[in-house]
């Protein structure tokens, strides 16, 4: 059976966590020494716990208010280019659980080829796994200093958010949404630099209007020419594996969007079109604006 069947039999609800294949899972992080330091049998009310203590406001924080923001969005929407402008102008970490779970990757052994099997196939990795890579990563951020989040790819499942909601208040989810068709377009187009990591789309999308939707365009997000020759993708964002983290997302996210909505956090924002036209009606939705300004006149 395929390793991927084998993670998510074992973590149907029903399955205590405890005995099961997560715990090998993270055992065996524990013991690798490029993983997390994990106690050898943490399960969800363990990962619980070391989000609560790495999440606690730092007592010195570094801005006069702190922001807990997360952003919630299918695959290819854009969460991490707009997390990535918000954190600079915001001065808080923009933390993206996909980012934490690539390093794992890139570490070599028995784990990381486990974990590379649910990754590279759309699949969502153990909650309380990813749980306990975020809180070593507010962990690492609170001994430097940081304070306040944008969280990125996080939480996913309705457990993660509770998990959240329970160890830290969390005052804004910003829920993006495009238009279907351009999600695919924009995973596949999507490339990084090999280098120095950032991020490019090479997707012309250009949407006819009708009579219920005006016309879409967003135009590629080109490389400068030093990055041109270094451009990978990511193995997720083939058509086969795009369209399974599409139906995960529907059918394991959605209901997180209810999650926070319910509990009045959930900012909806359409995305226009790309960035030229999408950030300044971000910055208005959010009351940034002036912010904005102001930093763009200090630089
Ligand atoms: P992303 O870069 O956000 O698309 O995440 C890449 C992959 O990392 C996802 O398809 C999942 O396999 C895994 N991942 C990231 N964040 C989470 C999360 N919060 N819960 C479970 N799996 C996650």
């Amino acid at each position: 059976m395929a390793v991927s069947h084998r993670l998510f039999r074992l973590y149907s609800p029903a399955t205590t966590a405890k005995n099961t294949f997560s715990s090998f899972l993270i055992r065996s992080l524990s013991s690798s020494p490029s993983g997390p330091t994990l106690d050898p049998e943490i399960d969800l009310e363990e990962a619980r716990a070391q989000l609560e203590k790495s999440s606690s406001t730092s007592p010195t924080p570094s801005k006069d208010r702190n922001f807990h923001w997360v952003f919630l969005g299918c695959p290819g929407v854009g969460k991490g280019t707009y997390a990535s402008r918000l954190s600079s102008l915001l001065g808080v970490p923009h933390i993206a659980t996909g980012d934490l779970v690539r390093d794992e990757l890139s570490s070599s052994g028995l784990l990381s080829s486990q974990l590379k099997e649910l990754v590279n196939h759309g699949k969502l990795v153990p909650d309380e796994f990813i749980i306990s890579l975020l809180s070593k990563r507010l962990q690492a951020g609170k001994e430097k200093g940081e304070s306040g989040y944008i969280l990125d790819g996080f939480p996913r499942t309705v457990t993660q958010a509770e998990i959240l909601e329970g160890v830290t208040n969390v005052d804004l989810v910003i829920n993006l949404k495009l238009r279907e068709e351009a999600l695919l377009a924009k995973c596949l187009g999507r490339r990084i630099c090999s280098e120095c990591g950032g991020n490019y789309n090479v997707a012309c999308i250009d949407i006819k209007g009708d009579d219920v939707s005006p016309r879409m365009y967003m135009p590629p997000l080109l490389p400068p020419p030093n990055c041109e020759s270094k451009l990978i993708s990511r193995a997720d964002d083939t058509e086969e594996v795009v369209k399974e983290r599409l139906r995960i997302y529907n059918k394991m996210t959605q209901p997180v969007e209810e999650f926070y909505r319910k509990r009045g956090k959930l900012l909806e924002f359409e995305l226009p079109g790309g960035i030229p036209e999408s950030w300044p009606k971000l910055l208005r939705a959010l009351h940034l604006e002036d912010l904005y300004d102001k930093q763009s006149a200090i630089a």
